[in-house]
């Protein structure tokens, strides 16, 4: 039996089935590239679901990471650590947010983004007791907690899950108008992505996230901008929400922020929203642990030097070009903005499953996502080189399905 074939087997008998992955076993990875455990290389599409943004193993994070090994990884938060200032004043900074609040996972942060909001509609804006609602879009991915699924729309994501958390209104995806319908005198926030990246890497129309600002600010309602997927460089800039030159009250950050070597989360607000908080009300034993801040303070570093926006841009344009020519070759469309495409392949011509097996073959790793969607998402230090030999791949896996 091969190595691959005898870990997969392990791996699907004795861990729960909450995961179909590609018959890859990896063993190591470098940048843009990794090999499995028969040392056969292929180019990563995927990134992590975008952690991986600045690369595998980037030297920058790694020295950062092992450093803060040598010296100290845990205090819990009953003690201040040497990185915990840095990590907060340079997030504070790069938002431009005056406080931020560090948890581990994505999904943790949306979780500390809600019950924020929720207390700031108690406490500052004099919403009734209990009475608070949070406007949601359709089709949104925000993690897996039991609240988090509760207004999900993916029946996958939400079905004998219940019962489930109150306080959600779902709207319309990209219609301001919907929010505006939606919206009441005890609707605290709107959370949105502002690119729906698990959906399948869907751009709202122009000016949308420009409406959802003059919304909120117009009712008193906080904007909270889950940009775990869309933020830090991925799509070009920052943060997505840059491309419109809007500012939330609350950006949601995590995946990338933790370099791909950990987790880390965290939200960043105004003092006038996230001083709610005091003493007792939040808090995650591992959230702002020094070596998570070593490694954030790290990414930080890297994302104020523009380099990787300003890479992701134009890399961006090349990879966004080279799809465009597909269209109507097999794809029907192409969505995304920097290093971020969504393509649908024709369903009549293969699944996405199939389309992602048969480009492994070919030595790029990427992801299905809902049906005929292929998302993808390469680590931004990729070479132009690797990029095009990459969508070429892709040309020919789809045309091998015609
Ligand atoms: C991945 C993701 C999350 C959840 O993050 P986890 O670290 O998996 O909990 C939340 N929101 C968005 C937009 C994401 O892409």
């Amino acid at each position: 039996m091969s190595k691959t074939t005898e870990q997969i087997e392990i791996s699907e008998r004795r861990s729960a089935h909450n995961y179909h992955p590609l018959p890859i076993v990896i063993h190591e990875a470098h940048g843009a590239w990794v090999t499995d455990v028969e040392g056969k290389r292929y180019l990563d599409f995927l990134s992590g679901y975008s952690s991986l943004n600045f690369g595998h193993g980037n030297e920058k994070i790694i020295e950062a990471a092992q450093e803060q090994l040598r010296n100290l990884t845990l205090t819990s938060r009953a003690f201040y650590h040497d990185q915990f200032a840095r990590f907060a004043a340079g997030l504070g900074d790069l938002t431009g947010k005056d406080m931020i609040l560090p948890m581990n996972t994505g999904a943790e942060a949306v979780e500390t983004a809600i019950k924020v909001s929720r207390k700031w509609g108690y406490e500052v804006k004099g919403v009734a007791a209990e009475q608070a609602n949070i406007i949601v879009m359709e089709d949104n991915f925000h993690g897996r907690t039991t609240t988090i699924v509760s207004f999900s729309t993916d029946p996958d994501a939400r079905t004998n899950f219940g019962p489930y958390t109150p306080g959600f209104k779902i709207v319309k995806y990209g219609s301001a108008e919907a929010i505006r319908e939606a919206i009441d005198a005890n609707t605290v926030a709107v959370l949105v992505e502002p690119i729906q990246g698990e959906a399948g890497v869907l751009v709202p129309p122009d000016g949308y996230l420009t409406q959802v600002r003059e919304i909120c600010t117009e009712n008193n309602v906080l904007m909270i901008a889950d940009e775990i997927q869309s933020g830090l460089g991925r799509t070009g800039k920052t943060f997505a929400c840059d491309h419109e030159g809007v500012v939330p009250d609350i950006y949601v950050l995590g995946k990338a922020l933790g370099g791909g070597v950990v987790p880390v989360s965290a939200i960043a607000a105004d003092a006038g929203v996230l001083g709610v908080i005091k003493p007792g009300q939040h808090g995650s034993t591992f959230g702002g642990n020094p070596l998570a801040c070593a490694v954030g303070n790290a990414v930080i570093d890297i994302l104020n030097t523009g380099e990787f926006q300003e890479r992701a841009t134009r890399l961006g344009v090349i990879l966004h070009e080279r799809l465009a020519t597909l269209v109507g070759k097999g794809v029907v469309t192409v969505r995304g903005r920097g290093l971020w495409a969504g393509v649908d392949i024709d369903p009549s011509l293969a699944s996405g499953r199939q389309i992602s097996e048969a480009l492994m073959a070919r030595g790029v790793l990427a992801k299905d996502t809902h049906g005929s969607t292929i998302r993808l998402a390469p680590p931004i230090v990729i070479s132009e080189e690797d990029l095009l030999w990459a969508v070429d791949r892709l040309a020919e896996t789809i045309e091998s399905f015609q």
